[in-house]
């Protein structure tokens, strides 16, 4: 079913009875070409693009609770292109393209938003450091201005800009960042694969790998075992839990990251801002509700909800940039499942198992990477090779010594 204005007028006037489920909710076979372990976003996108892309068609997406329940379903919205790292930016640039295009590709209104991502900054040494991402930005194709604090008070004036520990001095702006609707983002994969002959089992949890020596050749589910010629891994927070099934240990941790949404408002926050001077950004939703967010709950965890101290610590964080906010009250809150990465980064590549891939280590920033990431984890599954863009993102990195360290943090996840 072709969704436009005319499709959406003749329904209407036929009572809106005969609009169809938008994917269709597939039984399992006994053998696919390839599976994908996960039904969030990067897992329906990757089945997308084999589909559209690369004929592969014989694809099943398993995904243990219902599409979308994960991070994909959790996540602030964000979607953006500023990195510095030549490993990322080209990467994360294409990711952007993507979006740009996303809605007609999919015929599906994924509601991205192009409102500017601003990054604030809060001293000299922050400002060289914002600037030279900048033109890291612009040497890849990207977008990136730098604002004074003048330019920012146009914007937002109702920001603390003479906070006396962190005055706002500027902010690194990009226009084309922004957000887009996450659930709409999985149902628009979802409808796209589904068209395209793609089963998606829902409630359908891997629970081990079916091997001969060191090729997979299927998984165990709790619907029974499927057999595959290629299996992908894109789980997201669960990554080392369901690598460890096939006998591997990932250079991976799990975090908790809460987010929060506040009663609705009018206009406040016109684009996503960022504070420089601690960790939490904010934007508006179209509803009016203000969505936020900040850390990571400091400790290893698999549970979907987090700490009262980060509820703490995310608006002490947001009363310095924006007091007016005090006022609020806070609508809901929860938890999703951050895979932690040494270095920040993600990986996209084969594992030393041969017909298993991994797709994981998207930090708290994978949600603005779908698109790309479905791409090129598609394009390793139906070439066994990777995407230029997605070249660096190797498993062996961690041995070799080719991190890419967007912070300069370290081997420290939870300060990625
Ligand atoms: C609070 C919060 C805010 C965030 N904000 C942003 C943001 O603003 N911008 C941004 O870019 N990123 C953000 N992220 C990160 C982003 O949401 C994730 O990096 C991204 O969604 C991960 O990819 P995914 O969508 O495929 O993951 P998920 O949606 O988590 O998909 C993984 C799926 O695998 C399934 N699964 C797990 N184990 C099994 C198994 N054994 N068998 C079958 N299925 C299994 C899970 O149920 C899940 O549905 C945020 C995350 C959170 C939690």
């Amino acid at each position: 079913m072709r969704y436009s204005l005319l499709a959406l007028a003749r329904h209407a006037l036929r009572g809106n009875r005969d609009w169809q489920p938008v994917w269709r909710d597939a039984e399992p076979r006994k053998h696919y070409d390839v599976i994908i372990v996960g039904g969030g976003g990067h897992g329906l996108a990757t089945a997308y693009y084999l589909a559209s892309r690369h004929g592969v068609r014989n694809v099943a997406v398993l995904e243990k609770g219902w599409i979308g329940s994960g991070n994909a379903g959790r996540n602030t919205t964000i979607i953006r292109s500023n990195y510095l790292l030549p490993g990322n930016e080209p990467f994360y640039e294409w990711s952007m393209k993507l979006w740009e295009g996303l809605e007609q590709d999919l015929n599906y209104n994924t509601m991205v938003s192009q409102r500017g991502v601003l990054n604030l900054y809060h001293s000299d040494a922050q400002r060289d450091a914002f600037a030279r991402r900048g033109n890291a930005m612009r040497l890849a194709g990207a977008d990136a201005e730098m604002l004074d604090a003048d330019a920012v008070r146009r914007m937002l004036p109702l920001l603390d800009f003479d906070n006396a520990r962190f005055p706002i001095l500027g902010g690194l702006l990009q226009r084309r960042g922004g957000t887009a609707r996450h659930d709409a983002v999985v149902w628009g994969y979802a409808r796209g694969a589904s068209d395209r002959g793609v089963d998606i089992i829902q409630n359908c949890e891997v629970t081990g790998f079916q091997r001969d020596g060191d090729r997979i050749t299927g998984v165990e589910t709790t619907r029974g075992a499927i057999g595959a010629g290629k299996v992908g891994l894109a789980v997201a927070g669960s990554s080392s839990r369901v690598a460890v099934l096939a006998g591997l240990r990932l250079p991976i941790e799990s975090h908790v990251l809460q987010a929060f949404v506040s009663e609705a408002i009018k206009p406040f926050v016109d684009g996503v801002v960022t504070f420089g001077a601690g960790h939490f950004y904010i934007s508006q939703s179209d509803k009016g509700g203000l969505v936020f967010g900040g850390d990571i709950d400091g400790y290893n965890s698999y549970a979907q909800r987090g700490n009262l101290p980060m509820v703490e610590d995310v608006c002490e964080s947001g009363m310095a940039l924006m007091p007016a906010i005090g006022r609020l009250r806070l609508l809901r809150s929860w938890g999703g499942l951050m895979d932690m990465s040494m270095d920040g980064s993600p990986i996209i590549d084969h594992t030393p198992l041969d017909g298993l891939y991994l797709n994981a280590g998207w930090c708290y920033g994978g949600f603005k990477a779908t698109p790309a990431s479905g791409w090129c984890f598609a394009h390793l599954l139906a070439r066994d090779e990777p995407h230029p863009v997605a070249a660096s993102y190797r498993l062996d990195r961690f041995e070799t010594g080719h991190l890419i360290d967007e912070k300069g943090q370290g081997a420290q996840p939870n300060l990625h």
